[in-house]
């Protein structure tokens, strides 16, 4: 039994699923760290940056903060220098720090062999919480810049709520038990999308945790 058998549509996530997205953003704020101050020891750079884009993120899709102004609140804490920094000058050091993770951009391993394999047999799209513009460009990095994107800053709402994957499905012109979300986030990519009434697949390359769904450690299990 394949993981698609009985699907008419897939749906993937995108930030670490399809974009190594981890590894840039590790990558981007070593290089950036040794540019500023490279008294600052990078391990510790790299674990504090971690933590405040998952918190000032979820704050973000959460509809607490806008885009920008959560880019800023995490610059804001990591740097003393910043502390009181206007917005003009946050945004442009935010800048810097993305060139280098941007320069970093790859794709999980089989993840686009998959996506292209897929959108030959069946509609495929992607969904991601994120701002449109920067997704899309992912996507096209990545080589899959004509797969359906939806992202969140124009849905009515941000995954885990179901009408994220209900927009989606409705999109794709799959109805949701014929359709399989498949993503690295339990919460986002597998436990909401069941709740919505689709199928999931949970992509997991090594994490801790127990998913009510199949699990893949290589999306080019889906293939098979
Ligand atoms: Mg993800």
């Amino acid at each position: 039994m394949g993981l698609l058998d009985g699907a008419d549509a897939v749906l993937f996530d995108l930030d670490d699923t399809l974009l190594d997205y981890a590894t840039a953003r590790d990558t981007g704020i070593r290089a950036w760290v040794q540019e500023v101050d490279a008294t600052r020891h990078p391990g510790d750079a790299v674990r504090v940056w971690r933590e405040l884009e998952e918190r000032h993120f979820r704050r973000y899709s959460a509809g607490e903060v806008s885009f920008d102004e959560q880019r800023r609140a995490r610059l804001r804490a990591f740097w003393p220098h910043l502390s009181r920094a206007a917005d003009e000058d946050l945004d442009r050091a935010f800048a810097a720090y993305f060139a280098h993770t941007q320069a970093a951009w790859s794709p999980v391993p089989g993840a686009v062999e998959t996506v292209t394999a897929l959108a030959a047999r069946m509609p495929v799209g992607v969904l991601t919480n994120g701002q449109v513009e920067l997704q899309a460009r992912k996507l096209r990095v990545l080589g899959l810049g004509d797969v359906a994107l939806f992202a969140s800053s124009e849905l009515p709402a941000p995954k885990p709520d179901v009408r994220a994957y209900e927009a989606a499905c409705s999109e794709l012109g799959s109805a949701p038990p014929r359709t399989v979300m498949v993503g690295d986030d339990l919460t986002n990519d597998v436990e909401g999308a069941m709740l919505a009434g689709l199928r999931a697949v949970w992509f997991n390359r090594g994490h801790a945790g127990t998913s009510p769904a199949p699990v893949v450690s290589d999306l080019r299990h889906l293939l098979s």
